[in-house]
């Protein structure tokens, strides 16, 4: 989990459909409150077709360079990803705990600010419907509430650097405060898939980082050489390779680049600079 900056202005069509729809759910809440905290109830349900046009997706991931907003996962053309809805539209549970309870946070449905885009495992097996707060009683629960009076135990990635509450070490996530372990367990960080992949990720860069050192203007050493004719490679292109290396190794702890934060961890020089 990164920072990232939501570009401006607010994509189509949350500005216009999502506004005209907005203000339909805040009536129907208006008009009878208490049904709308029945639960299971479907009073408030927001459009899919509208947070979801493809002009928002198109947004969300070139905003956060094709990585979910979570994880830090590339997506692949064989894994889509969902538009997240940072405080639940349908309805919260504070904890794993915690029944489903309605309303959600409706009113921010089609709120810029509160779309990000997340992949499928990430938002469907772990977030899905849990904001946990630090003060559940100060829980806006309507749109006539204020969101600003919350303490989420989420850190909000728009308008906080994660990195003040979470770390790695190695491939492995750690928490640095209560937020921090509150956003391993409803994200799922620390997952076995996830795990492996920032281990790979994590030992290419060390790969690459040995490579691009290797200084190939000066007379190379017996071994290097004997190395290079095993593996039928010219000079030319293990030149090739170290300018490769030294490439990954320059894009590594870039915004755009997959599992960023946990290489500004382990490399420090790479954060610092
Ligand atoms: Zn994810």
């Amino acid at each position: 989990m990164i920072r990232i900056r939501k570009s401006q202005p607010t994509p189509a069509p949350l500005p216009t459909s999502g506004a005209r729809h907005l203000k339909k759910l805040k009536e129907t809440q208006e008009a009878d409150p208490p049904a709308c905290e029945v639960a299971g109830n479907t009073l408030l349900e927001s459009r899919d077709g509208i947070y979801n046009d493809a002009r928002v997706k198109e947004r969300l991931r070139a905003d956060q360079h094709d990585k979910c907003c979570y994880c830090e996962s590339y997506f692949s053309s064989t894994s889509y990803g969902d538009v997240e809805h940072f405080r639940p539209k349908g309805g919260y549970q504070q904890d794993t705990t915690d029944a489903l309870h309605k309303p959600g946070y409706y009113w921010l449905a089609y709120a810029w600010s509160n779309l990000y885009f997340a992949c499928q495992l990430c938002n469907q097996r772990f977030k899905g419907n849990y904001f946990p707060l630090a003060n559940p009683a100060s829980r806006a629960r309507t749109h006539a509430d204020s969101i600003a009076v919350e303490q989420p135990l989420l850190p909000d990635p728009a308008t906080e650097d994660p990195a003040s509450h979470l770390t790695f070490v190695e491939d492995a996530v750690q928490a640095l405060d209560a937020r921090g372990a509150s956003c391993i367990v409803v994200f799922g960080l620390d997952r076995p898939e996830l795990l492996k992949r920032r281990q790979e990720r994590l030992k290419s860069l060390k790969q690459a980082r040995f490579m691009a050192s290797l200084d190939l203007s000066k007379p190379l050493a017996p071994a290097i050489t004997d190395f290079l004719q095993e593996l039928k490679l010219s000079t030319a292109d293990a030149a090739a390779m170290v300018t490769e290396a030294q490439r990954i190794w320059d894009e590594a702890a870039l915004d755009s680049a997959e599992f960023a934060g946990m290489t500004r961890a382990y490399f420090q020089r790479l954060a610092n600079s």
